[in-house]
């Protein structure tokens, strides 16, 4: 399934919607979550497979042996899926898989040697790819990250704001320096942008203001993990809600007129 992305920009107006677990657990829990998704019409439904963890002895991801599991459930549902990739073996194994679109996540995007690797294994392809803010506030990686997969010929790329490393915050896990996604779309108008809360708020119930605040500024769409038993997730426990939960809080965003 290729996801036409300026089609689909179009289609689902905003938020651009990307759902699903923070990791791809079992066969069955993939296709829960998908099938209880698949009222919301997700544009996208996200499932991570290999997890760079902060530390050693956490869930580091279920591995290739999932990627069958997460396809399948888009498959099921009819809507494209992602997954994280950190080097080219990643890439091949999900494209041989027949993931539709890769996201580049927040450890990977500040490093330039990782991320011209990735670069150059989708060097060819139709593939979208998404690549997360790197964990530091700096710009330029960011902005050199798109520019190594456009001179790669990628040109289907979305930008995902999911805030910023911070030593103990009160509020945020990660903090979002709402004027670096900013500043990528005055740098780059042509790639679209969208809030990851999830991994801004670190906590289920700091979501609805951050994704609010994303639509205020106009981002194009929300990444927000949900998993049919949240509490029980194998990682980000705190942060997942269930695909009723992602309902409601849908619909108590405002959006523009403009935007209905
Ligand atoms: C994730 O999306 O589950 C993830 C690991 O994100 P990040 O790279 O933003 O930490
Ligand atoms: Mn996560």
């Amino acid at each position: 399934m290729k996801l036409d992305l300026q089609h689909n920009l179009k289609k689902y107006k905003r938020p651009f919607l990307i759902a699903g677990p923070c990791s791809v657990e079992s066969e069955e829990q993939m296709m829960q979550v998908a099938q209880d998704l698949s009222e919301l019409q997700p544009a996208l439904i996200r499932g991570g497979i290999w997890k760079p963890r902060t530390r050693p002895n956490s869930f580091e991801g279920i591995g290739a042996i999932g990627l069958p599991w997460l396809v399948n459930a888009g498959k099921e549902v009819g809507v494209p899926v992602t997954t994280e990739v950190a080097n080219a073996i990643h890439v091949e194994a999900a494209l041989k898989a027949g993931v539709d679109v890769l996201w580049i996540g927040a450890r990977t995007a500040v490093n330039p040697f990782a991320v011209q690797e990735i670069a150059d294994a989708v060097q060819g392809t139709d593939i979208t790819v998404m690549i997360k803010n790197p964990i530091n506030p700096d710009l330029m990686l960011w902005i050199g990250a798109f520019e190594r997969f456009q001179k790669a010929g990628i040109n289907d790329l979305i930008a995902i704001h999911r805030g910023f490393s911070v030593y103990k915050h009160p509020r945020y896990r990660n903090v979002p320096n709402w004027e670096i996604p900013i500043g990528l779309t005055e740098e780059m108008p042509e790639i679209p942008l969208i809030c990851d809360p999830s991994h801004i708020s670190g906590r289920r119930d700091g979501l609805f203001p951050i994704a609010q605040k994303a639509m205020d500024l106009n981002f194009a769409g929300l990444m927000i993990e949900t998993h049919n038993n949240p509490d029980k997730a194998w990682s980000d426990a705190q942060q997942q809600i269930t695909p009723n939960q992602l309902k409601e809080l849908l619909d108590q965003l405002v959006l523009r007129k403009a935007d209905i």
